[in-house]
């Protein structure tokens, strides 16, 4: 059958990468909560990709990896800056502030779905008095919701704006395989060296079963991460297999070869949308979704052929994630639909 799913990255399978190592892992009895071999492979994985001594946690999902990451930086008189479009504002049930015991979440703006240094600024600095709930921390999404990438100079400043300002520096990498792709920098460079205390490094969207690891860069910020995980349900009793998709998902570069190739899909059709008269990116394409503005026909018509896409912000706007299991038939055929929907 036609795969016509386009409404997330997380509506793929697992890759083969992944699934080979649970395969593998899945063999004899080991020690649990993390304390087997394969909890220890993936953690030092994990250390050598980012070329530093980083405190590894491994959680069943995004919302737990930054509720619970942001929780860590966080009194619950504190705050957090986030974009006004980032998940944990617009996708996480208040999980942050419930986390936290009631962390304050502070919206910012800025262009294409990323933070605006300036704004940022403006929040922090508004309001300084006993009222208001002290800023903290600052969290970007990288990539962003919008299917745009923060440059390296972009996190960079961003980075020494909260070591100036005394913020912590969290970032939400659901899909940090893209962004890292597009950019075809070093992990490294895109986080701690560039500021980043905190990384949730999202494994799920990338292709694994499930799980996303949480990355501290900044050792005092780990201090009892593993209670906060156990507390909050998120502490895998079989560990290993939690932990050995990322093994083989950092073999081979396997990470950054599907992560490059669900990002090629998406300016596949990017690419072919912008050509279209009616039609128009309301971003541009730089990781693996696309965002367009369809005619309002259109829209209906392809839903109506069982095409599965989210549509966005408001009428007509159109989300398209592409994966490490979308082809460029799928996306040719998108296309073609898409053209003869058209009014
Ligand atoms: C998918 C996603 C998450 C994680 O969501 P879960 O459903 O909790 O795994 C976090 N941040 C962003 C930007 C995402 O797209």
């Amino acid at each position: 059958m036609l795969h016509t799913e386009f409404a997330s990255d997380n509506t793929s399978g697992i890759c083969p990468e992944a699934l080979n190592s649970i395969i593998e892992a899945n063999s004899g009895v080991m020690a649990s909560y993390g304390n087997d071999d394969w909890t220890r492979r993936a953690c030092d994985a994990i250390r050598d990709l980012f070329e530093t001594d980083a405190d590894v946690f491994f959680v069943f999902n995004g919302t737990a990896a930054n509720s619970l990451a942001l929780a860590s930086l966080c009194q619950s008189y504190h705050s957090i800056v986030c974009h006004k479009l980032s998940h944990v504002e617009t996708d996480e049930c208040g999980g942050p502030e419930f986390f936290s015991n009631g962390t304050k979440l502070l919206l910012a703006d800025g262009a294409d779905g990323k933070l605006d240094l300036a704004d940022v600024a403006r929040v922090v600095a508004a309001r300084t008095d006993i009222h208001y709930p002290k800023p903290r921390a600052v969290t970007i999404t990288q990539s962003t919701e919008v299917g745009t990438v923060y440059s390296l100079a972009e996190v960079q400043a961003l980075g020494a704006a909260c070591r100036d300002m005394d913020l912590s520096f969290h970032m939400d990498g659901a899909r940090f395989a893209n962004a890292v792709a597009h950019l075809q920098v070093s992990p490294a460079d895109l986080t701690w060296r560039a500021g980043v205390d905190v990384l949730s490094f999202g494994g799920t969207k990338m292709g694994m079963p499930v799980g996303e690891a949480v990355v501290f860069f900044n050792h005092d910020l780990a201090q009892d991460f593993a209670y906060r995980c156990k507390q909050a349900g998120q502490l895998a009793s079989k560990m290993r297999f939690l932990a050995a998709p990322w093994v083989g998902m950092l073999q081979n570069n396997a990470w950054q070869i599907r992560a490059a190739h669900a990002n090629a899909m998406a300016s596949r059709l990017g690419a072919a949308l912008s050509a279209m008269p009616g039609v128009a990116l309301m971003f541009p394409v730089q990781a693996n979704a696309v965002f367009a503005t369809l005619p309002e026909t259109t829209a209906a018509t392809l839903k109506a052929r069982g095409w599965s896409f989210y549509s966005f912000i408001g009428a007509g706007g159109a989300r398209f994630v592409c994966s490490w299991a979308t082809t460029a038939e799928q996306v040719d055929a998108l296309v073609a639909d898409i053209r003869q929907a058209l009014p």
